[in-house]
Parts: C-alpha cells; structure tokens; sequence
C-alpha cells in the first residue's frame, strides 16, 4: 500500500519513518530535488500546478496526504478526483488564509485576539483605528514563521508598514501581551475517532519555533480542556481527518488561538520518544481509518529545534535520555536541520538533563532558560 504526500521536508521524512513499520510504502511530491526525503522513498520532483505530474504521481495511490501545508488548494482539488486526499482540501483552504481561519474560529465559538480585514494598504488607518495599537500586521496568505508580519507598536510604525506592505490581503490583530504560547495537536480518523495530545509549551525567536516542553508545565486543567475543546469544534466542524494543530496564547488565565495546521507539526515531535504513539503514527492511523493509539504521554520532554547548524552529535548522544533527529538537509541559516529530544521521568529529572546539554544549547536562541526557570518555579 502506497501513501502519496506532498512536500518532502522533515514532516514528511517523519511520516515515512513512522509508516515504515506498519508495512506501507510512500511516494512524495515536492518542487525541490534537494527534498530531503529522497534518501528514504520514491519522489517525484515537479511543481505542485504540473498537473501532468499530479496524474503520473497520483497513479497506484492509496490516498494522498501532505505535510506542507501551502500546496495550492487547486492540486489538492485535481488529486482528490482520483485519489481519496486527507485532510481534505477544505481544511487546506481554510488553513492558509488567517482571515478565513479566524472567520471559522469565531463561527466556531472559539476566542481569538480583536482583528480585522485590511484588503489593500488604504484601509489599514481604518484597522488601526478599530483594533488599537499594538497591533501585528499579517500577510492573510503564505505566511509562515513569523514572515510577512509587522508589529505596530505606534504610528510611526503604522506609516513604515504602508510604505513595506505587499498589495496582498492582510489582517490586522490586536497584539496580545501573552504569558506564554500553547499548542494542542489533535487527531480524527476516517471513521470518526478522536484523540488530543496534551498542552504543549512552546518557545520562538524571530517567528521561528525553538523550544517545545511537554507536558506544559504549571497547567491548569481548565486551559487543557478549552484547548480540547476548541479542538474538536474544529475537527468535528470540518469533519477533518488526520492531525490537526492549533496553536494559542495563554492570557489572563484564558486561550486565545492564533492559528490552526492541518498537518503534523514541530510542536509534536515529542510524541515520538514522549507519547505512547507519536503524532506521525497517529496520523497514517487516521488518514487510513486504522483505530488511533493513546495519545498518553510517556514522560516529561523537552524537544529543541535545531537551525541553521547541528552541534557535533556525540555531545548530544551523551547527555542521557537525548535522542538526536537529522533531517539530512544542507545547513543554511535559519533552516530546520534536526531536533533533539529529551524525556525523563519527573520535571526534575527533565531540568537536570537540560542543563547538561553541552554549550552550544545554552545560548540565549535555545530557550533553554525558559525551561529551567520553569522547572525550578515546580520545585519550589
Ligand atoms: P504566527 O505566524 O501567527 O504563528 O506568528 C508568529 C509568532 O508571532 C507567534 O508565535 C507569536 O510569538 C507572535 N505573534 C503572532 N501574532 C501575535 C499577536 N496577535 N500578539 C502577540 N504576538 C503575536
């Protein structure tokens, strides 16, 4: 049985490694021939709108999922004509454009930041105006860490961002002064099963994720279930198979949500070595209506990103309890190359490994404080 997926990166790369031992093959579609999946399956290099290529790649197919979650809706569309596509393309629609996911937050019941539509540069007075400052500018579409945003903390900033912005939709948000970030990686199968991971803590700088504590320490189990709920109005709305992700900001004691993706996501790599089945696993599981597997975690886990350069791996292997993960991508700045895993038994234990992680992690981009600064606050 042969599972297409389109974009070849790390998710994808994951996806293989996790379906490898339930006895299926995989097939990738992705633009790029540098795509790293390319050591572990069959990949097709083509452009997401070749549809001659779409037809050749989607040929024997079980189904088609993907793991890039900017694919044209248009090649999701001309696909699910010949091959079941999970997500469906709907969720994939309603993932990539900010204002159409707030949209279906709000009918949706589910509290997000103030925002508003600025549909062309000459009405972002008018936004402002209504949403107040700070604020963050976004590009509606093809926005992904922290790029095509703008944070208005005064008008001067307002007239700078005129002077920047593309002639693109845009969506305005009131800045929201969070205590910390959370997300929530849920999961539907074909026939309906559900199943929530629990709230992960998460780190960034400069939009780009570093740092994932899971469980999220200090929670209160009032955030754990609006996040499990805000989940599965979201799953159950769109009747969305495989694993979702939402992302939220925790303030005043409350989740606002900022965004969903309807894919596998950074902030569950976790689950590989911390949940009794990993997201990936979880994933295929829904995508071919296979009963799901406990979503429990096994552990306490820190899981660091690593970008732009990988230390030298027989100083993370070690430090106990660290599993190391290369994706085999060229370094580049900025680039995701690998993560690195920590579980241990308590919170304690967690901190204890931490801080033995050797030099290169505790420089301030890791987030490594954050950690600490958390586990120390649990055993006080
Ligand atoms: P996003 O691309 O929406 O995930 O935004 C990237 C990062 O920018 C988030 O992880 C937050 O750290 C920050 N951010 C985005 N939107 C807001 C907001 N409305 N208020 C405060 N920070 C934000």
């Amino acid at each position: 049985m042969t599972i297409g997926i389109l974009g070849g990166g790390q998710l994808g790369y994951m996806l293989a490694l996790a379906g490898y031992p339930l006895g299926l093959h995989f097939r990738f579609l992705d633009p790029s021939p540098e795509a790293p999946v390319g050591r572990i399956a069959q990949r097709v290099t083509a452009d997401y709108t070749d549809q001659a290529a779409l037809e050749k790649f989607s040929s024997g197919l079980e189904l088609v999922t993907y793991e890039f979650e900017n694919v044209p809706v248009e090649a999701a569309n001309f696909l699910a004509k010949r091959v079941p596509v999970y997500p469906q393309p709907a969720a994939l629609e309603a993932a990539q454009d900010r204002l159409a996911e707030k949209n279906l937050f709000r009918r949706l019941g589910i509290t997000t930041t103030e925002f508003a539509a600025v549909s062309n540069p000459s009405e972002l007075n008018a936004a402002v105006k209504a949403i107040g400052l700070p604020a963050v500018l976004k590009t509606s579409r093809m926005g992904y860490d922290g790029k095509g945003q703008w944070v208005l903390r005064a008008t001067a900033d307002v007239a700078k961002a005129k002077s920047e912005i593309p002639a693109v939709a845009l969506i305005l948000e009131r800045f929201v002064p969070f205590t910390r970030e959370l997300s929530i990686l849920a999961v539907r199968s074909r026939n309906g099963e559900s199943a929530i991971y629990p709230l992960v803590e998460n780190h960034h700088r400069s939009g780009i994720l570093r740092l994932s504590i899971s469980p999220a320490p200090r929670l209160d189990a009032n955030i754990q279930r609006s996040a499990e709920n805000a989940a599965r109005r979201v799953l159950e709305s769109l009747k969305y198979v495989g694993v979702l992700a939402l992302e939220f900001f925790e303030h005043k004691g409350e989740l606002l949500v900022n965004e969903m993706a309807p894919r596998v996501h950074n902030s569950g790599h976790w689950t590989i070595e911390g949940a009794v089945t990993s997201q990936f696993e979880n994933h295929l599981r829904a995508v071919l209506g296979l009963p799901l597997g406990s979503t429990g975690p096994t552990g306490h886990c820190a899981m660091l990103n690593l970008i732009g350069e990988v230390p030298d791996p027989s100083e993370i292997l070690a430090v106990p309890d660290a599993h190391l993960h290369l994706y085999g991508k060229s370094p580049r700045p900025g680039r995701k190359l690998g993560h690195v895993t920590l579980r241990a038994a308590s919170p304690e234990r967690l901190a204890l490994r931490l801080s033995e992680l050797p030099a290169f992690f505790h420089r301030p981009d890791f987030c490594l404080d954050a950690a600490l600064v958390h586990s120390a606050s649990l055993r006080a």
